[in-house]
């Protein structure tokens, strides 16, 4: 009798468990919804994804290059416009930040992919151009 109890007990609090973290689940993903509501006065959302973008298959690289790769490729318009200030402009002749990502030396560089997640992430939460590119200036400028 106490045995059957107990069982029922366990099958109850499983059943809340599962209804807890799928309600968990639920609230975190709405939660994490990016706010990108697509922006008709942005030509860049346009061009960005383009197979012009010369970004090779971020499936290729592991994280965390592979996520660069990735934000190179979607915002490829954006990239084009933005300095990297890992040095590369002279080492390797790279004119913006999409050059990095247009070879693999944005894999072995930790500037280049601190600089495509900022960048990133700010164009994610609808910053102007000029504004990522101040913070990425203020950010990694010494470090070049
Ligand atoms: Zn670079």
């Amino acid at each position: 009798m106490k045995r059957k109890a107990q069982k029922r007990d366990i099958a109850i609090a499983t059943a809340l468990i599962f209804v807890g973290s799928i309600t968990l689940i639920a609230l975190g993903r709405y939660r994490g919804l990016p706010v990108v509501a697509p922006d008709p006065a942005a030509p860049a959302a346009a061009a960005g994804g383009s197979p012009s973008s010369g970004v090779p298959d971020p499936e290729s690289f592991s994280s965390p290059a592979r996520e660069a790769y990735r934000a190179a490729r979607d915002n490829a318009a954006l990239f084009a416009q933005l300095h990297c200030y890992c040095g590369c402009d002279r080492t390797s002749d790279h004119k913006s930040l999409l050059d990095c990502f247009r070879d693999q030396h944005g894999a072995s560089c930790e500037t280049c992919v601190g600089e495509a997640m900022d960048a990133q992430r700010m164009a994610a939460q609808g910053s102007p151009v000029e504004q990522i590119k101040q913070a990425l200036k203020a950010r990694y400028e010494q470090k070049g």
